[in-house]
């Protein structure tokens, strides 16, 4: 197992869309232990490829802490099929570190997906466990939690977007 370096923003691999997974290989398998290793010595509850530098459709989530489950999950080609509800939730972003902000996003979704033995699934996540999802599956879509904000909250948070974007640009990644 590895630690994987976390892309900042500013970082041009954060805006890419990211492509289906044509077959869970068991480098897949390796890239899908690596990451959740890295989601937790990173302190998070989610993390997914393209936050490694790899644009593909996989992620990794574990809320088990607050919401319950068996643990750290894998999640490939996730498809969200129905939203509902609606909860606030301080949001943050292992790619924007320091950074969080209020958001409102649907409670609940239903997602298809593959596990890592290549089974395809479909089931319910609520609370963090729905918030982590709809975070992680925006990233597979080029999409940012900041994009999200009010200009005028984005322009007080732009500074230090600013600073993030210089350091990525000179290789400090986390
Ligand atoms: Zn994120």
């Amino acid at each position: 197992m590895a630690l994987l370096p976390i892309r900042l923003y500013g970082d041009p691999v954060l805006r890419r869309k990211s492509v289906e997974v044509p077959e869970v290989s068991e480098e897949i398998q390796l890239l899908a232990r690596d990451m959740l290793e890295t989601m937790y010595d990173a302190d998070g509850v989610g993390l997914a490829a393209p936050q490694v530098g790899r644009s593909i459709r996989m992620l990794v989530a574990d809320a088990s802490h607050k919401d319950g489950g068996a643990g750290g999950r894998v999640f490939i080609n996730p498809v969200i099929l129905e939203a509902w509800g609606e909860l606030s939730y301080d949001e943050g972003c292992l790619s924007v570190p320091g950074l969080s902000a209020e958001l409102v996003r649907p409670e609940a979704v239903r997602v298809r997906f593959q596990d890592e033995t290549g089974a395809t699934r479909e089931e319910e996540f609520h609370r963090l466990w729905g918030r982590v999802l709809q975070h992680e599956i925006d990233h597979l879509e080029g999409k940012l939690f900041v994009d999200y904000l009010s200009p005028i909250k984005r322009a007080l948070i732009m500074k230090k977007l600013k600073q993030l974007q210089k350091e990525a640009k000179s290789g400090i990644a986390l």
